[in-house]
């Protein structure tokens, strides 16, 4: 069997910078509860996407819901959410007890279409929050959409769990709403093996994020509850390797976009390939590449061609309102995302890949046509 190639796997840093925090806090007994990693892996990423605040929590997920709950989400009420993402978008407004309304991507962008967001707006003039999607570390239109939601008086949540290190006309994805949420899972563009960071410009809601991640400890000397708890905070190991990761974000950015480039020029001319958008305002952080593929050759033949060369690949998410378990939420849209959905292909995107590897997949590829 050929040695395997992944779609993006985690990718320590070469230096060991990750080990040396992990060491930092085993030396000081600090594995847990808390502890100074933690706290300098909130001021670094703050710092980093250039916002005010950082709660370092468990995962994106868990950011995702007590943003939320912050914004005081709560049953019955409805919240805008991009139809093609990843479930992980969509969940904690179910937890919330909440509604979904499902909402269509654009071709420019590949998410949410300001258009259809109005038509939502027009549908459902009692929304509680927003939240946008930075798919693939492809920059939604934030312009359009910050204005939309700004005349609506309703707070924009930005998940930017794929988009860390992305830019949208030269501002960090994720602080343009009133919260950004990012994800250092497995397989994203750098990991902590699991984690997620909400920030956000307003303090005191930050400070009420790492309460509640705590199990809302009341300040008394017995354990004494006012409110809901959760156990959602990061652990202080986690947070080191984040540390370690965030020094090489720039060195893993550079390497997605020239494998993006790689493929572009290598398959771009293929007969009906197409590769997700660029626009002029866009500094993506080319997490994946993805291509769309509308002639004789199928994505599932692609993907069937690569797996059997024990090379990871895989469509492009499944919009939520086809999913069984959201089917019963409304959606507003012109079918943009399922059409991405039937002819996208997610390439292998991992920053270890050599020259090598990239020459074999596209080798594949290319004898497919
Ligand atoms: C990964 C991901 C999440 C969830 O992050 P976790 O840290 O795995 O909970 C949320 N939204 C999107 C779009 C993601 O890709």
């Amino acid at each position: 069997m050929k040695e395997k190639i992944f779609l993006s796997s985690p990718h320590m840093s070469e230096e060991g910078y990750e080990m040396k925090y992990i060491q930092e806090a085993f030396d000081t007994n600090w594995i847990a509860p808390l502890g100074a990693n933690v706290n300098n892996f909130e001021t670094e990423l703050a710092e980093k996407v250039g916002s005010g605040y950082g709660a370092a929590l468990s995962a994106g997920t868990a950011a995702i819901h007590l943003a939320l709950k912050a914004l005081e989400v709560g049953e019955d009420d409805i919240v805008f959410c991009p139809t093609l993402t990843f479930s992980a978008t969509a969940n904690p407004i179910i937890y919330q007890k909440a509604k979904p309304v499902f909402i269509d991507s654009d071709y420019t962008t590949w998410n949410m279409d300001p258009e259809c967001l109005e038509k939502a707006f027009e549908k459902h003039p009692n929304v509680k929050a927003v939240i946008v999607v930075h798919l693939y570390g492809i920059c939604a239109d934030m312009d359009k959409i910050m204005e939309i939601c700004n005349r609506h008086g309703v707070p924009v949540i930005e998940d930017a769990a794929e988009s860390l290190g992305a830019y949208y006309k030269k501002q960090h994805t994720g602080t343009f709403g009133k919260f950004g949420v990012f994800s250092f899972n497995g397989n994203k563009i750098i990991t902590t093996s699991g984690g997620g960071m909400l920030v956000s410009d307003d303090e005191e809601k930050i400070k009420k994020v790492r309460f509640w991640s705590t199990q809302s400890r009341d300040q008394a000397r017995h354990y004494q509850h006012s409110e809901l708890g959760f156990n959602y905070r990061m652990s202080n190991i986690v947070a080191g390797i984040g540390r370690g990761q965030l020094k090489v974000l720039d060195d893993r950015v550079a390497k997605k976009k020239y494998i993006y480039e790689y493929y572009k020029r290598e398959l771009g001319s293929l007969e009906g390939i197409d590769f997700m958008p660029d626009n002029e305002w866009n500094d993506p952080n080319y997490w994946l590449t993805v291509m769309t593929t509308r002639g004789k050759v199928t994505p599932l033949q692609i993907m069937e061609a690569l797996e059997k060369e024990n090379i990871e690949s895989r469509p492009v998410w499944k919009p939520m309102h086809l999913q069984p378990f959201f089917e019963e939420y409304d959606y507003v849209g012109t079918g943009v995302s399922e059409d991405l959905f039937e002819y996208g292909v997610c390439l292998p995107s991992d920053t270890k890949n050599t020259d090598e590897d990239l020459d074999r997949i596209c080798r594949i590829i290319k004898s497919l046509f």
